[in-house]
């Protein structure tokens, strides 16, 4: 007989690798960054060791403003991996940074029945663990 309520896997933890481990302590730390090529100058996220657009390896992390316009979501009402199911329904999204760069996020502090396309939007850090936070998205104050 298994006991359902012990220890189950968290499905929302990343994986926290040493080219992405600046970028997370930086959401604990409540910053959201970015990754900026020193070659072409290009901005891009999620953090590569490479950067996609003239494969350079000179990328390094830089600040983002925050801000950015909500390009679509969906508003998600079943899902049974653990934590997601204690959440619904929620709003998984995909943001467009000011700077560029699209992420994929969830929406937070709104009903989904206030959302649309293009609305601005702002990064705040949800915590998941004593060493990481979610990044996630509220409508701009
Ligand atoms: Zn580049």
């Amino acid at each position: 007989m298994t006991d359902k309520s012990v220890e189950r896997p968290r499905a929302d933890l990343p994986t926290v690798e040493a080219d992405t481990r600046p970028y997370w302590d930086a959401a604990k730390a409540g910053t959201l960054l970015i990754a900026e090529c020193g070659a072409c100058g290009k901005v891009h996220h999620y953090p590569r060791p490479f950067c996609p657009f003239c494969w350079s390896e000179d990328v390094h992390p830089r600040e983002a403003s925050g801000r950015g316009t909500l390009y679509t979501y969906s508003t998600v009402y079943v899902n049974d991996l653990h934590p997601f199911k204690t959440r619904l329904p929620y709003v998984a999204a995909l943001v467009e940074l000011e700077e560029g760069p699209r992420l994929m996020t969830n929406i937070e502090g709104c009903a989904p029945d206030d959302l649309s396309v293009g609305m601005p939007v702002e990064v705040d850090f949800r915590s998941l663990t004593e060493e990481l936070d979610a990044i996630v998205f509220r409508p701009a104050s």
